[in-house]
């Protein structure tokens, strides 16, 4: 039998709706063998979740969710089986921090100018300064507020790209995140590559940039994993000599439709991720 992994995941430390111990038990009663907590750059998680993760009986792996630019676009990449306490990577995550801090700050401005003022002192009071504050928890809480009846809808009407609160980002760059992760003596890996709607020719420059400073894996399986994606992505992994990662992104009940650990295997003849820290 092979180990259930499950690479991809959020808590309450970024914008999952579970703290790390719950996150974990309900990975484990999902029957997930190996669990990464990659919360969006934070590892304030890691510690609690660590500590379930060791009376479960379950693999934790260390990990991140780094937001960075490319090319004037915000791409996602996976640190996996970081040392969370490594020096280049919490001078990033400082850096990081701040940007998120400004970011909302500007999101929550703009949200006033649009008639709804106070959105961010109510997610500080609620979350504490622990907390990365995504685009997310304010979807959540114009739904909360009954300014939209969805997150998606509270991306469509406000969050999202030429919309009243949208703000244009300043992430660190691709070769600075995979640095970082390097650093920590983990794998980068390119998360949900096909969720950056980019044409075939714009995925392979990114492919090659992402090679060429250090990434090592793609995420081949995400969410539910889509049969036709998950070929397509092979491929691509295959051809850019990268290893194979599988996460669900669960969020918990922010992501009601996913189950830890329920993915479909990686395609025969690619190279787990995992083997990457095994063979260490
Ligand atoms: P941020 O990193 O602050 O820009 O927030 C991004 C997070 O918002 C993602 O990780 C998703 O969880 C969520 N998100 C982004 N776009 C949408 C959307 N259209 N509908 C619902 N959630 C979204
Ligand atoms: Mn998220
Ligand atoms: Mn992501
Ligand atoms: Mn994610």
């Amino acid at each position: 039998m092979t180990a259930i992994h499950d690479l991809h995941s959020h808590s309450s430390a970024s914008d999952g709706t579970q703290r790390p111990a719950a996150l974990v038990a309900a990975a484990r009663a999902a029957g997930v063998d190996v669990l990464a907590l990659t919360d969006h750059d934070t590892t304030a998680g890691l510690d609690e979740a660590g500590r379930a993760a060791g009376e479960a009986g379950l693999r934790l792996i260390p990990g991140i969710e780094l937001s960075c630019g490319w090319e004037r676009k915000t791409l996602h990449v996976l640190g996996l089986n970081i040392d969370p306490a490594a020096r280049p990577l919490r001078e990033g995550l400082t850096e990081l921090a701040a940007l998120r801090t400004a970011r909302a700050e500007r999101i929550d401005a703009k949200l006033a100018k649009a008639g709804i003022p106070g959105l961010l002192a109510g997610l500080r009071a609620e979350l504490g300064p622990d907390t990365q504050i995504t685009r997310s928890r304010f979807a959540r809480a114009l739904v909360a507020g009954g300014h939209v009846n969805t997150p998606a809808a509270a991306f469509t009407r406000y969050l999202g790209r030429g919309k009243p609160a949208a703000v244009a980002s300043d992430w660190p760059a691709l070769a600075q995140v995979t640095s970082w992760i390097r650093a920590a003596g983990g794998v980068p890996v390119l998360a949900h590559p096909l969720r950056y709607r980019l044409t075939a020719s714009w995925l392979r420059r990114l492919l090659t940039a992402f090679v060429a400073t250090g990434g090592q894996a793609l995420e081949v399986v995400c969410g539910r994993g889509n049969p036709d994606e998950i070929r397509t992505l092979a491929l691509y992994a295959s051809r850019f000599g990268l290893a194979a990662s599988a996460g669900s992104d669960y969020h918990g009940a922010a992501t009601p439709w996913l189950t830890p650990g329920r993915l479909p295997p990686l395609p025969a003849g690619l190279t787990p991720v995992w083997s990457l820290w095994e063979a260490a």
